[in-house]
């Protein structure tokens, strides 16, 4: 019998990656955002409580990851360059940076002068989402701000990629377009990517919209089996790439997507700034799903009989 799409993409994985799965936690740096994403939580015109964390705030919510186990951190935030700026970014990373194995970032875009400063500090990683490959649907949902150019944004990936970023980070917000236009056009511009940049590795994050602050409806949304056709399908067509999985989706799907294509998971996330350590203080960017703790995640991996990877030394 032809093995399901599911078996084949299951088989991919472990051929490249093998029975592992890398556990990474996001810490919001700041809520603050000049971008109006009508998508988002942090969008500018949200009425939330805004807050940018002090370097020693920073320190002591990565020191709490750190207690947990976590040696890979993803440093978030709005687009705020000059609440979250290169100089508060290259500080940051300097304490931080050895007393992790990964330290990747999430924040607004910069120049490859930029890039190259973060990556001599020990930035590791950019994470760069297009959001959509619909141009039409793109403006509409990208009212104000820098964000709303398209192209800018594709060549900011390319400017961290030229800065020899080692991991950029592409994705989708799932919902917001057809998935199956959507996934053609983000495979297709992977391959681009790794074809131009062969030194760099690439990763993949599917978010799907969830509810938060800006009450947007969400135009096209995905199933949970859609979601996990996406993801073999995804795994299929680029069997190198690791594909990310967030907190966003509920724990009976998280332990099935794993055994499907998935790579790397967050666990016991918060998604406001200063979350760890003081919950609820500020706005946060979008409802989570799974609020397993991090063990409790490790534990649902290993019963998967998969192992969880704390410190991969790359
Ligand atoms: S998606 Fe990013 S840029 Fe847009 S409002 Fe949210 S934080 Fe700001």
């Amino acid at each position: 019998m032809e093995p399901s799409l599911f078996d084949k993409a299951h088989h991919a994985t472990i051929q490249r990656f093998g029975r592992t799965i890398q556990m990474y936690a996001p810490l919001y740096l700041s809520n603050e955002c000049i971008d109006t994403c009508r998508y988002c939580g942090f969008s500018r015109p949200n009425k939330i409580l805004r807050q940018t964390l002090t370097i020693d705030a920073v320190l002591n919510e990565a020191q709490f990851l750190i207690n947990q186990g976590f040696r890979h951190l993803l440093l978030v935030s709005g687009e705020h360059p000059k609440k979250v700026s290169l100089d508060y970014l290259t500080e940051i990373t300097k304490i931080l940076r050895p007393k992790l194995a990964l330290l990747s970032i999430e924040v607004a875009p910069f120049e490859e002068d930029a890039y190259r400063k973060l990556t001599e500090c020990g930035v590791d990683g950019v994470v760069l989402y297009q959001e959509t490959y619909n141009r039409e649907i793109y403006k509409k949902v990208h009212l104000g701000g820098p964000k709303k150019d398209y192209d800018k944004r594709l060549e900011f990936v390319e400017a961290a990629c030229r800065a020899k970023m080692r991991f950029v980070g592409l994705g989708i917000l799932l919902g917001l377009a057809p998935w199956r236009e959507e996934m053609p056009e983000l495979i297709a511009h992977a391959k681009r990517l790794m074809k131009k940049y062969w030194q760099t590795q690439f990763t993949i994050s599917l978010p799907r919209l969830k509810p938060c602050a800006s009450d947007f409806a969400v135009p096209h949304p995905v199933t949970d089996e859609a979601f996990a056709e996406i993801i073999a399908q995804l795994r299929l067509a680029l069997p190198e790439v690791g594909i990310i999985l967030s907190t966003r989706e509920k724990p009976a799907l998280r332990d099935r997507l794993l055994k499907i294509g998935v790579t790397q998971m967050s666990a016991g996330s918060k998604t406001e700034p200063g979350g760890y350590l003081h919950p609820e203080e500020a706005g946060k960017q979008f409802e989570l799903s799974d609020h397993r703790t991090p063990a409790e995640v490790a534990a649902a991996i290993t019963k998967a009989g998969y192992e969880p990877v704390w410190k991969d030394w790359i």
